[in-house]
């Protein structure tokens, strides 16, 4: 679908007007559980589908739907539905297109908790599973003509940025008529439009840089209405619903998207340059690094690099646990995509259901600090760093 105005432009626009009441320049929140309607007819028309409206807050909600309206146009996709948190987009829309005997292909490092879907859920209801190095085309490729009903992929990943060919890909799913289902967390739709990569639907955990605020847990799922429509049932009936507080702080926080998104990279590309020739640093993980294994691939599919990147320090965890400390613009938290930076190791956030021995499988250094870089003066981020970083 194509764009009314820059993306820029749709972050504050898209998907508030026709949500708006008695003249408020804002999306009103509205908590009501459910709808009162006069009519008995009109009410029956609107319970079967055959006119707009709402019955009841667990299927849909005007907040929410002002906020699908704005990531379905962020995202330039045809549908778009949300969900309570970025897990149940993932898990709702894997439920709703698998059946035992199915076969999914995906990646090593997708997120901790996708990856614990994978490993532990649905291999119980006989799904199989096939997780390819992350970068490894060739072999993602030969697994995809094994053949496949989904092929999952999340680009750039947690927490070591490593970048996938969405289109190269998709070329080969569809070959097998698998469905392409993309995480596009760390990118945002500002730096990469799967969709038009060819990736059939698109994931979004909400609470990260969509909202940006750390306040507001939710997820999004936005692609094809013939899609979209049936995951939408799943959650509608299997309950995962976005709540109408966190829809109005994630539409709040989408208005400012584009700034925040620009200002990340701007410091995350910095803070990495400072960092790849610190004496203290052992190695830097960034999408925009010539080094980086497929930088050119990110060169062609991104916009920017983004505000994530992540470095592992001489001296292993004793020396993580002296410098994270030090740190005075940083929250060390188990969170990323916010306006503060926020560091944390691997082995405590994202990947803290995992066993040293599954994280060293996945090529995390157990010293990696990952870094989301926030809006902050760059000098004063590196100054810090700096602070931190001495002895
Ligand atoms: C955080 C995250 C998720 C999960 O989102 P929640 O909102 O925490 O459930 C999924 N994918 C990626 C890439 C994430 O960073």
């Amino acid at each position: 679908m194509k764009r009314k105005a820059d993306i820029s432009t749709e972050a504050v626009w898209a998907g508030e007007k026709s949500y708006r009441v008695h003249g408020a320049t804002q999306v009103p929140v509205v908590n009501s559980v459910a709808y009162n309607y006069n009519d008995l007819d009109d009410w029956y028309e609107v319970a079967i589908g055959n006119a707009d409206g709402h019955i009841y807050g667990r299927n849909t909600n005007p907040t929410l739907a002002s906020f699908e309206d704005k990531i379905q146009q962020l995202e330039g996709a045809e549908a778009a539905t949300s969900f309570s948190t970025g897990m149940a987009a993932i898990s709702n829309t894997l439920h709703t297109f698998l059946k035992p005997g199915d076969r999914v292909v995906s990646i090593k490092d997708t997120y901790g908790g996708t990856n614990k879907i994978f490993s532990e859920f649905l291999p119980r209801l006989n799904i199989d599973i096939s997780l390819c190095d992350t970068g490894d085309h060739d072999i993602l490729e030969k697994e995809i003509e094994k053949g496949c009903q989904i092929v999952y992929l999340e680009s750039p990943t947690n927490p070591t940025v490593k970048v996938t060919d969405i289109k190269r890909i998709a070329r080969k799913a569809k070959e097998q008529g698998a469905l392409v289902i993309v995480d596009n967390t760390f990118a945002t739709p500002i730096l990469q439009n799967p969709l038009q990569l060819d990736a059939d639907l698109v994931i979004h955990s909400a609470t990260k840089f969509l909202g940006g605020h750390a306040d507001a847990l939710g997820g999004a799922l936005c692609g094809a209405k013939h899609l979209v429509e049936q995951v939408f049932h799943y959650r509608e009936i299997n309950g995962a619903t976005m709540d109408p507080m966190a829809a109005y702080l994630l539409l709040r926080g989408m208005k400012t998207l584009d700034l925040r998104i620009w200002k990340q990279t701007e410091n995350a590309e910095k803070l990495v340059e400072f960092l790849s020739n610190h004496p203290a640093v052992e190695d830097v993980f960034y999408p925009g690094l010539k080094n980086h294994p497929n930088h050119e691939i990110a060169k062609q599919q991104m916009k920017g690099y983004g505000g994530m990147f992540s470095f592992s320090l001489y001296g292993g965890m004793d020396a993580v646990k002296e410098v994270l400390p030090r740190l005075q613009y940083a929250n060390r938290a188990a969170n990323l995509g916010a306006v503060e930076s926020t560091v944390g190791p691997a082995r405590t956030t994202s990947h803290v259901e995992s066993t040293p021995e599954e994280r060293a499988k996945l090529g995390i250094p157990e010293s990696l600090i990952r870094y989301s870089a926030g809006i902050e003066s760059f000098d004063d981020l590196k100054t810090d760093l700096e602070n931190a970083l001495k002895s």
